[in-house]
């Protein structure tokens, strides 16, 4: 926008050398060009982009066919029609397509406000499980193994009420990110109840996941939290259980469930994992070192 405006003031810069107006407005034009072509992001951009080329290239003419040293009356005289196309269809293409633009990365705000939970930065429940659902049902077709890992952070009641519910809410939202810094790109972690997340790996084994707990579990661990003053370090229980064709999604979640029950059990800050076929217990107490 600045750059059309800038545009437009300079074809007046100059009252009495429309030459110089023409070729200010001229190299204004090509730094606008450069500008927008940097940023292409969308259909409307392109759009953008041929405004102002188009606009370069009328410039051009103008510069061309305009004596160097004629006065404003003569000019807009012999170039009045010319004029009267270039300006408008400038001003007119530049505003839709700027309109376009806004347009389109409002909605995609709009979409991704209804996918992400603005808080923690993770997909929300309802988007969570539209991609858990898609991706199952690939892994079905390829006979392919998925992981759930569920996770609970430990004493958030007492963080809440030694240190306030703000700070139990920032131990939250610390833990969605350190769950994000670990998980892949196509991994799905979400929300899945109050201080609880479920995370589901496509391609993954259960001692895969279980290394990906652990890691989560370490880095979580690694960095305290500062509250009132006071550094202190919160600590994450995690279940985790694999799945395959023969398994029902549910009962994967319910078998990760009961290894989490499990490791809080044993005294938490533990990742717990059951083998989905046989519900053998193999637990992995790997602490921090
Ligand atoms: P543990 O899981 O180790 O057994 O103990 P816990 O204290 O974390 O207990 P539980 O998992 O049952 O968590 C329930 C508590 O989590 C109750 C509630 O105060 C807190 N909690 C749940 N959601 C939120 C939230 O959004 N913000 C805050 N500050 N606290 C929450
Ligand atoms: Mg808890």
């Amino acid at each position: 926008m600045a750059i059309v405006i800038v545009n437009l003031i300079t074809s007046f810069m100059f009252p009495h050398e429309v030459y110089l107006s023409v070729l200010f407005a001229f190299s204004s034009n090509v730094i606008g060009l450069i500008a927008v072509m940097k940023n292409i992001k969308n259909k409307a951009d392109i759009g953008l982009s041929l405004c102002f080329a188009l606009f370069l290239c009328a410039l051009l003419f103008v510069l061309v066919k305009a004596p160097l040293h004629i006065d404003p009356v003569s000019f807009y005289e012999n170039f009045y029609y010319w004029l009267l196309i270039f300006i408008p269809g400038f001003i007119c293409g530049t505003t839709i397509f700027i309109f376009l633009r806004y347009v389109i990365e409002q909605n995609h705000e709009l979409a991704e406000l209804a996918h992400i939970d603005p808080l923690m930065g993770l997909a929300n429940r309802r988007f969570a499980f539209e991609l858990i659902n898609k991706n199952i049902s690939y892994m079905n077709r390829k006979k392919r193994t998925y992981s759930v890992v569920m996770t609970d952070l430990d004493h958030v009641k007492s963080v809440n009420d030694t240190y306030g519910h703000p700070a139990g809410d920032s131990v939250i939202v610390k833990f969605a990110q350190v769950i994000l810094n670990v998980v892949r790109e196509y991994d799905v972690a979400f929300r899945y109840g109050g201080e609880e997340f479920l995370l589901f790996l496509p391609d993954t084994d259960i001692s895969q996941a279980e290394e990906i707990a652990n890691r989560i579990r370490r880095s979580l661990k690694a960095e305290p939290l500062v509250a009132e003053g006071k550094s202190f370090v919160v600590t994450a229980s995690f279940g985790v259980a694999s799945g395959n064709v023969n398994a029902a999604f549910t009962d994967v979640v319910s078998v990760a469930d009961k290894a989490l029950y499990q490791a809080k059990q044993d005294g938490r800050d533990k990742v717990v994992s059951f083998n989905d076929n046989e519900r053998e217990q193999s637990e992995n107490y790997a602490h921090a070192t």
